[in-house]
């Protein structure tokens, strides 16, 4: 079977230097229940700017956060993954979305007592906005993490660990609701978050698995009430059914996305399957993964079939 292909993709067409107003359109709490967390489901209108209608699921947009940094320079765009399918949250392509999480962090200095609250400069930012603010934005961003220009030819294995849910949102949403009509494919989603209180859009996606036969939203728990801690990997391991007989299936795609580290876990079972050589770029005189260290696993390069986005 050919290598998938994922056709153009617009990147860069506005400039963090030069960024246009977008307008916050929604800003909604996306968790299943109450939690330690707090994500926000955050959309933005860029209608008459250039960004309108460039970018595709999958991609990143910039936001500007206001202020400057310590050196007194304005602050450097963060980057936000799409949450949205191509045709964004409003069908035209002119509201593009993120998932955000607030950063709530405690700052301590090593060898002192100093110790305070640390936020952060653009999530918590972003998470106030309400709606009607303007905030400046740009993009898009990314090249690989995209759906295949002939999605049907394919069946997909997405695994997301917490907020890096926000691109599968947007491609799942792209390969069942398209407006020709939901695709065949097998697909299956993955999310590992750390309370079933944290699942986000869980409602959505439960409601897409009963209406579609052909997609499975499977939730691992890592810090359950009771029951074993879980972590995606692990899980995928144990769930011989589908995901060992869809991994070694030359049609399946892999995507995974989320915490910087996960990969580690998903590449190991991958050569414990037998199937690393199909997704990975291994070094011609192998690589034993369970022996190698995690700064070298996270190094190694996904083939054609394996997209990653970690940080
Ligand atoms: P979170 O709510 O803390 O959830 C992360 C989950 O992954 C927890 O259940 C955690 O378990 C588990 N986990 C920790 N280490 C793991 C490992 N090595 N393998 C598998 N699972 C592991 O997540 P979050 O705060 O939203 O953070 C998500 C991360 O994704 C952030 O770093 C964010 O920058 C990144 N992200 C990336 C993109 C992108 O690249 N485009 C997009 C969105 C988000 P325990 O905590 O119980 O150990």
């Amino acid at each position: 079977m050919s290598e998938p292909q994922f056709g153009e993709v617009q990147m860069h067409v506005v400039k963090p230097k030069a960024p246009v107003i977008g307008r916050i359109v929604e800003s909604t709490p996306c968790m299943k229940g109450r939690s330690a967390s707090y994500v926000r489901h955050i959309a933005i209108d860029v209608s008459g700017t250039p960004l309108a209608g460039t970018f595709r699921a999958g991609q990143s947009f910039g936001v500007i956060p206001p202020g400057e940094n310590e050196k007194g320079k304005p602050h450097a765009v963060r980057l936000y993954s799409i949450s949205a399918p191509t045709w964004g949250e409003d069908g035209k392509g002119c509201v593009v979305s993120t998932t955000c999480k607030r950063l709530i962090d405690e700052y301590s200095a090593p060898d002192s007592d100093e110790h305070h609250l640390f936020t952060g400069v653009c999530s918590n930012y972003l998470c106030d906005l309400k709606f009607g603010d303007e905030v400046l934005v740009s993009g898009p961003a990314g090249k690989r993490f995209l759906l295949p220009t002939e999605p049907s030819a394919h069946n997909y294995v997405f695994v997301a660990t917490g907020t890096g849910i926000a691109p599968f949102r947007g491609m799942v949403g792209e390969l069942l609701e398209h407006p020709d009509g939901p695709s065949g494919s097998e697909i299956h989603l993955v999310i590992g978050v750390p309370y079933g209180t944290d699942l986000m859009y869980d409602d959505w996606f439960r409601d897409l698995s009963e209406r579609h036969a052909n997609f499975h939203y499977h939730t691992v728990i890592s810090r359950p009430d009771v029951g074993r801690r879980m972590y995606v990997d692990q899980y995928i391991v144990e769930t011989e059914d589908p995901f060992h007989r869809m991994l070694a299936d030359e049609r399946t795609l892999l995507y995974i996305c989320g915490i910087e580290g996960m990969q580690v876990g998903i590449y190991r079972l991958l050569q414990t399957l037998g199937v690393a050589g199909s997704y990975l770029k291994l070094p011609e005189e192998g690589l034993d993964l369970a022996e190698a260290d995690h700064s070298v696993i996270k190094r190694i390069k996904p083939a054609a079939r394996c997209m990653v986005e970690v940080y």
